[in-house]
């Protein structure tokens, strides 16, 4: 059963068929999928959504797919926490954590889209599946593409944290570290993408992947009882999950599953890469691009494909925008283990000492609800942290040496 109409330019309007193409001929606008959300509305309920399985595939209308899904299938509906601890630390009232650091399979939000966009890989007949990744990517299409029997081409920056490295080698693609960053990465892969018929999945399968970062905001809303909080704060690497955070609430406003939109949304970025974040602050339509700089290498992204969008989608909701130093990212990565118990990667060091900056100015009032997105495990990013913890007491196996040790 399929609700999609096709694609259309989001610039022009202009309409394409269900194809692996991502730019309008006309204008050079990116192309985005389009519903037939009339259809959608007669099928999708809030009843029939809790009546499925707790996996993203509960919205599985709203995704691009024709056919079932392939891969994912228990991917997503992530734990919504309630951080008692950190509202104390931040003086706030209502605050909860969007958690995808325990997203399946691989321990970030990038599983969703990676889901999505095989599934479309296959439905268009490619064997071989390909991926420009500033780490996250790269190990969602390596695990997951094993189980969908794909020939993989993973291409990163040279420079990634060992936990990105190993965690995408060890499902053996074919990785290729490339001396220079994401941005120089991505534009070899444009060139490759037209040469060799691979479905890159944040390229010629962007329309589809991105529609999979919807079910990020979908599962907020359903999980604070179909209502949307008052503020998002979301990390921004291309500007793709923050634009369909947006989108997510205005369908289900739409769709009638809640009844108004009353969410400030608040773009993340690390001050060491901050194109998107300075653009909002400085007040300006078009993106500055950067050289990145920053121990957040998963948002390392200094010419954000979706960034003019990321504006968009913030200045439309009334939100804003703040970026925080290395030294932040990491306190704050410190503060979220001591107070919840989770170890994020870089990118939640960076939403969550956003979250605190915006707080301290008064942009973020205390007693209104507030959604950190945390997208990423800790486990990745050792580096990041290594020498800023305590390190083992190291004893003989004996009483007294543990007892020296602990006095
Ligand atoms: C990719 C990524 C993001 C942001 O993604 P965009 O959609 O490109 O803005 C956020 N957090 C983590 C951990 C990521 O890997
Ligand atoms: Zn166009």
């Amino acid at each position: 059963m399929s609700y999609v109409k096709g694609l259309k330019c989001r610039e022009c309007g202009r309409r394409y068929p269900k194809e692996p193409i991502y730019v309008c001929e006309y204008c050079f606008g990116p192309l985005e999928v389009d519903y037939d959300y009339e259809k959608i509305k007669k099928k999708l309920t809030i009843k029939e959504i809790e009546s499925r399985p707790k996996t993203m595939w509960r919205y599985r209308e709203l995704l691009p797919i024709d056919k079932e899904p392939i891969v994912g299938l228990q991917t997503g509906f992530t734990p919504l926490i309630r951080a008692r601890n950190l509202e104390k630390a931040l003086g706030v009232k209502e605050l909860y954590l969007k958690d995808d650091s325990v997203n399946h399979p691989t321990m970030s939000f990038k599983d969703r889209v990676v889901s999505v966009a095989l599934a479309k890989a296959k439905e268009f007949g490619f064997e071989t599946v390909a991926c420009a990744s500033t780490g996250n990517l790269a190990n969602s299409v390596a695990a997951q593409s094993v189980v969908a029997g794909f020939k993989r081409y993973i291409f990163i920056p040279a420079d990634l944290e060992m936990g990105k490295v190993i965690g995408t080698l060890i499902y053996n693609p074919v990785l290729v570290a490339v001396e220079g960053n994401y941005d120089q990465v991505n534009r070899l892969c444009s060139e490759i993408a037209m040469k060799y018929k691979w479905a890159f999945v944040n390229i010629n399968i962007r329309p589809y992947y991105a529609e999979g970062s919807k079910t990020y905001g979908y599962e907020i809303i359903e999980q604070l009882g179909w209502k949307a909080p008052r503020h998002i704060i979301v990390p921004c690497a291309g500007g793709s999950l923050i634009t369909k955070i947006w989108k997510s609430l205005k369908e289900f406003k739409d769709m009638g599953f809640i009844d108004k939109i009353d969410t400030k949304i608040y773009a993340s970025q690390a001050t060491g890469c901050s194109p998107i974040t300075t653009a909002i602050k400085e007040n300006l339509e078009i993106i500055k691009p950067v050289k990145p700089n920053t121990i957040a290498k998963s948002l390392a992204i200094g010419n954000p494909a979706d960034g003019v969008y990321a504006i968009g989608a913030v200045k439309e909701s009334g939100g804003w925008a703040e970026d925080v130093s290395d030294e932040e990212i990491v306190e704050a990565i410190k503060l979220l283990a001591s107070t919840e118990g989770i170890f994020t990667e870089t990118a939640g060091g960076v939403t969550l000492g956003t979250a605190k900056k915006l707080i301290e100015q008064g942009r973020i009032p205390k007693n209104e609800s507030i959604v950190v997105c945390i997208t990423g495990n800790g486990l990745k990013t050792q580096e990041a942290v290594k020498d800023k913890i305590g390190k083992p007491f190291r004893i003989k196996p004996a009483l007294d040496s543990f007892e020296q040790a602990i006095s």
